[in-house]
């Protein structure tokens, strides 16, 4: 229920609510109480009294019923406003602008303390040609399919991030060299192996990776991202389906190379 219906069902109750206790215990109840023959001293008090009553009753009412249904449609409200504020519609993982929030924590984190931060962008591998071949409902399938594997093949504390089109950023807070390539590649492997049915059609996926951990000459989350994307230019050019990881040297070398 929304919280506009639930207003106006409070507007109507109180409306209603003043309207019994005005024609009832002002009118009705003292007209056949005097007409019975009672006192009007008696009449009086039994009006005010049964007036407080049904007030105290519909007092605990709309507290107890309203205010719990508004309190349980504002939570429901702030959920969903949340949800859309975090996560991509789509792939369900955080959206650009909650992801680049996260980088920003976790990069000021690593420097505050010292701890690798490794961070990956994901890029599927000619992807519009799979828009192009299956339509874009498919691609947008392919695309859930990819975020899903990414976030399920990884660590809870892993972040995993829309950050374009067709591609992700994997945050991986206290890890470095191996410890960030190797999951990353099984994952990558994982892609290519199991491919993606739709309509008794399998259709192949894969992905190129690029990882570079925060160093100390990186004074910005942006300076570590270029390096990982430089990582997975590399491993565009190098054939695709690949991880590279940056060791922060001048030249790029791929760490683990899969044809
Ligand atoms: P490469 O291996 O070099 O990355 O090739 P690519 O085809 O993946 O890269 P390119 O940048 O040429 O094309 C990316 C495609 O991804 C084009 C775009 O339409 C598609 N794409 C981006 N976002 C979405 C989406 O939300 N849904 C679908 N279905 N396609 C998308
Ligand atoms: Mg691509
Ligand atoms: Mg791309």
């Amino acid at each position: 229920m929304s919280f506009t219906s639930i207003i106006n069902d409070i507007a109507k109750y109180l409306k209603r609510m003043i309207f019994v206790n005005m024609f009832f215990f002002s009118l009705v109840i003292p007209i056949v109480l005097l007409s019975l023959g009672v006192e009007t001293s008696s009449v009086a008090i039994i009006t005010a009294l049964g007036g407080m009553l049904l007030c105290g009753a519909n007092f605990y009412f709309i507290n107890g019923y309203f205010v719990r249904k508004t309190e349980s449609s504002l939570t429901m409200s702030y959920a969903s406003i949340q949800n859309d504020y975090l996560y991509d519609d789509l792939t369900k993982v955080y959206n650009r602008r909650a992801g680049l929030v996260r980088l920003n924590e976790e990069f000021a984190r690593a420097k505050r303390s010292g701890s690798k931060l490794s961070i990956a962008m994901v890029d599927a591998d000619h992807f519009k040609n799979i828009n192009d071949t299956y339509g874009h409902l498919v691609g947008d399938k392919v695309l859930t399919h990819i975020a899903s594997t990414i976030k399920t093949g990884l660590r809870e504390c892993d972040i995993v991030v829309r950050f374009g089109g067709e591609e992700f950023l994997v945050l991986l807070p206290d890890t470095q060299g191996n410890h960030a390539s190797l999951p990353l590649d099984r994952l990558r492997e994982r892609l290519s192996e199991n491919k993606f049915r739709h309509n008794e059609v399998d259709i192949p996926t894969s992905v190129s990776i690029g990882i570079a951990t925060v160093s100390s000459l990186d004074g910005d989350p942006m300076d570590t991202i270029d390096r990982a994307d430089n990582a997975l230019y590399l491993a565009k050019r190098s054939g695709r389906n690949k991880v590279v990881y940056d060791h922060n040297r001048r030249h790029l070398t791929p760490v683990l190379s899969h044809a």
